[in-house]
């Protein structure tokens, strides 16, 4: 059951240059707001060793930029919650986001999630969502009684295993972030690296270059999912997500800002976009007759 902490507004995907510019006009905009970025906010800036296209920052180094950018949003008190969002269910009036375990629901969502080219395992992306699936929290259930694999880039993943180990029959885990240390004792441990994700309707197996585990159903925890593997129904076209020139998506209430609509990969546009993105949710969600602190 929702509550109304966890009830926003506006949920804004994403902590580089789109999302933190859609989180100060929202902010602006006196909207109750969440902004959800990955483990570290503005990396690529941080890697950029100079920046001379951005107006009024002439050869600024992308580590100064970085601050800049980060004192700006903290001066205006925005917090921002370094978490990895797991799945985004477009519910008509509302859309749910969960993030770690934790629901949170909105009425618009800004997806600044930046470019991810995550390497699929042969056959994952033909059983996504018939056995395989990146959301321990939101399907586990599915599972109670069964055997499931859990496949894990970060040392998180773990804690998704240890919620797995309580409901279901049995849990493998395979590890890519080192030797785990935080699982709980009935979870035992794979061995390998993957090669391919078996099964022709639905997942059967995961092949490793030492074995192959059978069970049924298996769990990807990357550091950051692609997003429209995480939402379902959203439009995308050679890997971009489509949006109009108001940033909107296909699915009402969803809008996207920065890279992750196409190129040009520039601090500019993400920031252009991430602004019109954010007043265009506002109209939305004023639109539905909500939205107030
Ligand atoms: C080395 C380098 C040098 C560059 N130099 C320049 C330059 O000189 N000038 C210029 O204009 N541009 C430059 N760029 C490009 C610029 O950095 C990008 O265009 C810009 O950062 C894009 O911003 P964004 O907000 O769209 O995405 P990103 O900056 O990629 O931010 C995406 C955010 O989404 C978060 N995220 C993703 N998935 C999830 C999830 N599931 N849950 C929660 N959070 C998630 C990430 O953690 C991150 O915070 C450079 C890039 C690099 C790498």
């Amino acid at each position: 059951m929702l509550d109304n902490k966890n009830t926003y507004d506006l949920i804004i995907v994403g902590c580089g240059p789109a999302g933190l510019s859609a989180a100060i006009n929202a902010q602006i905009r006196n909207k109750k707001f969440l902004l959800i970025g990955g483990e570290y906010c503005l990396e690529k800036i941080y890697k950029a060793p100079r920046v001379d296209n951005y107006l009024g920052f002439f050869a600024i180094q992308g580590s100064e930029l970085k601050n800049k950018f980060l004192e700006h949003v903290q001066k205006m008190g925005i917090e921002i919650q370094n978490k990895r969002v797991d799945a985004i269910y477009p519910l008509g009036k509302i859309i749910q986001v969960m993030v770690q375990g934790e629901v949170y629901s909105t009425t618009a969502l800004i997806i600044g999630t930046g470019l991810s080219t995550p390497k699929y395992i042969k056959g994952e992306k033909d059983l996504l969502g018939k056995g395989v699936g990146y959301c321990a929290t939101c399907d586990g259930p599915l599972y109670k009684g069964k055997r499931v694999i859990v496949l894990g880039e970060t040392e998180e993943a773990q804690e998704e295993a240890n919620y797995l180990a309580d409901i279901c029959d049995s849990v493998i885990y395979l590890s890519l972030h080192g030797h785990p240390e935080n699982l709980k004792e009935n979870i035992k441990i794979g061995e390998g690296k993957p090669l391919a994700v078996q099964g022709e309707q639905v997942f059967k197996a995961l092949e490793t270059d030492k074995a192959v585990y059978e069970a049924d159903g298996l769990f990807i925890i990357r550091k950051e999912t692609p997003v429209q593997d995480i939402l379902p129904g959203l439009n995308v076209e050679k890997g971009y997500i489509e949006v109009d020139r108001t940033m909107q998506t296909n699915i009402p209430g969803v809008f996207a800002a920065g890279d992750c609509t196409g190129p040009p990969y520039q601090i500019a546009k993400a920031v252009g976009e991430g602004l019109t993105a954010a007043l265009n949710a506002v109209k939305y969600i004023d639109s539905k007759g909500e939205g107030s602190k």
